[in-house]
Formats: C-alpha cells, structure tokens, sequence
C-alpha cells in the first residue's frame, strides 16, 4: 500500500501529529508494534499539564511546554478528554529550597508562564490544608493541569481514523529504506506485518527512538530508559492535593509528586531509575515503591497507603541531550522525527504535533488543504460526570445507559458498547479499559471484566472464542483452554 505520509509510532506524539495533519489533502498512516494506540509511555506516567518553569529558557522544550499546556483546555474540550486546570506547587523545605524557587519563577517568566506566584507557609496551607508544616513556602503555577494521558492520545487517533486516516497495530518496523529516483514512492516501511510505501516519513517512537533512526542514519543521540514507578490510591484519598504537590526538582528530574487525577484519584510518584536492560520492562518493585512512600509523606504527611488501589511503572525516554530532538533528519530529506520525547512531552504534545506540521511545510512537503469539510471533535458519553437530569434523558433514548457494568465507577453497558464500536476497536480488555473506564476502581476489574469479555465475544459473532480475548497486549490471553479440555 503507498500513502503520501507514514508516522511510526502511535503515542501522544505520532497521534497529535496525526491529528494535525487532518486539514490537509494527504493520505496518512499511523502504524505501531502494538495491537493498540497508547501503549508507550503515554499509558503510563504521572498525567501532569506542567505549566513550563521548568525547561531551560530558549530551548524548543520551553517553547513547546507553554504553548502546549495553553491549547490544553480546548483541545480536551473539543475531544471530549478529561482534563483539569489544579494548578501547581513547587514546595521549599530549606532556605536554599526557596532560593531554589525564587529561580523555577524566573525561569518561569522567562518561558512566558502566565501568573506564576510564591506563596507564603500561610496561603500554602489555605492552598493545600494537607501540605506538611515543614513546607515553607511554594512556587504556585495556576495554569498547570491534570488529564488522562491515554483518553487524549485516542481521541486524537479515534478523529484521525473518522477523518479518512489509517491506524494499522502489531506492524513493527524492521527497516526503511530509499527507492531508486523515479520510483512512484521514495520511500519503503517494512515490518513484521508487510511493506509500505511513502513519500514522507515520520518517526515518533518513544523509547525506540534510536533503533528506529538506526534504520536511516546513524543516531547522534542516546536513549537513556528511565522507570518510574507510582502508588494509585483509591478515591477516599484524593482530597489531600487539591492542586499537583511537587518538591523541588534534583539531579533525578521532578522527584516524587503528589497529585489529583482527573479521574478522582490520588498518585504519588515516580521513581527515577535508569535501566540497564529491557528498555519497555514496566515492572514494579518493592525497593522502588518503598522510596515512593517515603519521599511522598515529606510533602503530605497523612496518605493512607492501605487504600493503595494499583502501583504502575512508565518509562522515559530520556536522552542525553537536554532537549527534545524534533527535525527532518540531516542528510535524510522526507524522514523527520520526534524523538526522545521526555517530560514534558505530554504537556507539550499539542504544541509538537503543530511544529511537526510547520517542519513538513518548511521542508517542502505537499500538504494542500482540504477542500471538502473534516470534523476536528469527538462526542463521547461519561455517565459517571452527567448530572441525574442528563442521565435519565439519556436512558430514556436508550437503555443501555441504565445498565451498570461496572460498579466501582458507573461505567454502563452503552459506554462500553460505545467503545467496542470505536473507530479504533479495541482488541483487550485493558483496551476497553482506556476507552471507557471500567476496571479503574477499587476492585479493579474483578466484577466487571467477565461481563466485558461477552460482550467482547458477542462483538465477535458467531465464531467467536473466549481463547482469543486478551488481557492487555499481544499474547495476553485470558484464557488457555476450554473447560472441557481441562482436566479437572
Ligand atoms: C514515569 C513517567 C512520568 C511522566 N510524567 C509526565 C508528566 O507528568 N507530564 C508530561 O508532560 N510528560 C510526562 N512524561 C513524559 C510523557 O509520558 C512522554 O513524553 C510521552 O508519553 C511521549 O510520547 P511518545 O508518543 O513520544 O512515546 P510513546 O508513548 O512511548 O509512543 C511511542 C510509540 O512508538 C511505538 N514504536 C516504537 N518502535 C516502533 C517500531 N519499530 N515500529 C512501530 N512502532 C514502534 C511504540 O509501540 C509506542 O506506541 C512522563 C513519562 C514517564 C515514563
């Protein structure tokens, strides 16, 4: 198949991309080596829209920081994504630690954050009545936010896919390579899942940034995989951060946060441990966790950690430029990419979706505009965030509004249909997970999953085999045998 663009790697940054390139008169293909969007790092990390204080002034991620975190708003409101504008603090404990934020707001005003503030012990506290009291003062970011990472990545792949473009899954890219001049292509992608031919090439490969550079040019620039690992706790303990709780940054990057989620929760987070071995192992480890709890009850002194609802690990893919690498690669003409997208590429991932766009122009990519219309919006219904009066004329048109399936978070039997039908269609239960929200509460999926794989299976017809719903990714597979063959 021969497409005018092909983006490798479907996270934050492949799908914003994608997501920009919808007015334009180009046919696009997003593919990734995952059977689904979101599988990166982008499923996993701390959520945070930081507000920009704190890259280095005159860097492209300063620049994309800010502007990234102020398209936030609309750009979830457009997607129906949720998002939060909490705000943020930096908190001193030590006299060095408040020079220390006397330099984040400098910083901060240089990279044009909009009304930064320090606060005092006393307007700390009205802020966040759960800080502790050997915080001395804080650096306030109001236009720092909270979203759901994943849910914004689909939304841009669910539109992208309903504007004409194509998502393909489980294509790993192996190579690519240069066609003769004169071929009707100048490029070919080939993965594990057949070839594909482009006239333009983008990479935005998270942690395989390199290898995937490796396949045109030798890479100018190291991956340095960095975990880090989080406590989730249940909704009972969201009302001790009202705003994102940082402590002042270190060697290490951000340290350990205690935050909101837009979903109700409360996180505490991430570690910053280099790995040495399998760049994508998400494990999660005592050790690790231990240092979470710790560090986290310096900046809130009452979590109650039994109400710990899931631990998690992202990884990072730090590099060891203090920067972000987004170009057309030298010597490469019509190969460009994003890589190494560290924090905070998911505050700055509207903003990067936008400069790709500009970098294709000024590289002399065609990219006329579309003369018919296009839809830039998603609808989708969240019934646990409608009030009583838009539910019941919801369930009134249609029924399976009013069938809870899961019960820990309102998720109905319409949603999750919604999201079996997605333009992008789920092939896990985690998958139904990202798009519709169920299994994120205290139980954890335990109730809900089994009334989630049949209405998988029924999704499937009449061929259909329970041996096939997977878990999560590839080979995760619930279940390895039918009862009758199983010698009980
Ligand atoms: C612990 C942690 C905390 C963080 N906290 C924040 C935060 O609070 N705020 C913030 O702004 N940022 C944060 N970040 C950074 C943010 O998560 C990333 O910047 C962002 O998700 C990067 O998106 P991406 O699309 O570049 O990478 P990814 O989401 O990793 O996507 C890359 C995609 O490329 C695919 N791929 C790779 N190789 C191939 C191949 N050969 N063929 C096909 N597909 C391929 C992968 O499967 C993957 O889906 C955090 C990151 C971590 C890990």
């Amino acid at each position: 198949m021969k497409y005018d663009i092909i983006i490798i790697g479907a996270g934050v940054i492949g799908t914003s991309i994608a997501y920009n390139l919808i007015p334009y008169d180009v046919s696009v293909l997003l593919l990734d080596k995952n059977n689904d969007v979101a599988m990166g790092s982008t499923r996993a990390n701390s959520a945070i829209v930081h507000a920009g204080f704190d890259p280095k002034p005159g860097t492209l991620m300063a620049k994309l920081n800010v502007e990234g975190c102020a398209l936030y708003e609309e750009l979830c409101k457009n997607l129906s994504v949720p998002y939060k504008r909490c705000g943020s603090v930096v908190l001193a404990f030590s006299d060095e630690e408040k020079e220390l934020l006397g330099e984040l707001l400098d910083r901060g005003n240089k990279n044009g954050v909009p009304d930064l503030k320090i606060l005092n012990q006393e307007e700390l506290r009205k802020l966040e009545p759960c800080v502790s009291e050997e915080a001395l003062a804080a650096l306030y970011a109001p236009s720092a936010g909270i979203v759901s990472p994943w849910e914004l990545c689909l939304a841009q792949a669910e539109v992208f896919v309903r504007n004409g473009g194509t998502f393909i899954g489980e294509s790993e890219v192996t190579g690519i390579s240069k066609n003769e001049q004169g071929s009707s292509s100048k490029f070919t992608v080939t993965t594990n899942n057949g070839a594909f031919d482009a006239g333009t090439v983008i990479m935005a490969c998270g942690l395989r940034s390199d290898k995937v550079h490796g396949f045109v040019a030798e890479p100018d620039f190291k991956i340095v995989p960095t975990r880090g690992e989080y406590f989730l706790l249940d909704k009972c303990e969201a009302s001790k951060a009202n705003t994102v709780i940082f402590q002042c940054p270190n060697k290490d990057g951000k340290g350990i946060l205690v935050s909101p989620t837009v979903h109700g929760n409360l996180i505490c987070g991430p570690t910053a441990e280099v790995l040495t071995g399998d760049p994508e192992d998400t494990a999660t480890t005592a050790k690790m966790l231990a240092v979470v709890k710790e560090k986290a009850m310096k900046s809130v002194k009452n979590i109650s950690w039994r109400d710990n609802i899931r631990n998690f690990s992202g990884v990072r893919a730090n590099t060891n430029i203090d920067d972000f690498i987004i170009r057309e690669i030298p010597d490469n003409k019509g190969i460009f990419e994003a890589a190494g997208i560290k924090s905070p590429g998911l505050a700055s991932s509207p903003a990067i979706g936008r400069y790709m766009v500009g970098l294709l122009k000024e590289g002399g990519v065609s990219l006329p505009e579309k003369s018919g219309g296009y839809d830039m919006t998603r609808k989708t219904v969240h019934f646990r965030y409608m009030s009583n009066e838009e539910r019941a004329q919801l369930v009134s048109k249609d029924p399976a509004y009013g069938r809870i399936v899961c019960r820990c978070e309102g998720v109905t039997e319409g949603e999750i249909r919604d999201a079996i039908n997605s333009p992008i269609p789920p092939k896990s239960l985690d998958a139904v997970k990202r798009r519709a929200g169920t299994g994120m509460g205290r139980c954890q999926g335990g109730f809900c999953g089994p009334r989630i794989v049949q209405m998988l299976l029924a999704k499937q017809g009449e061929d259909s085999s329970p041996l096939s719903i997977l878990q999560d990714g590839t080979g995760s597979n619930l279940f390895t045998s039918r009862d009758e063959e199983v010698n009980v």
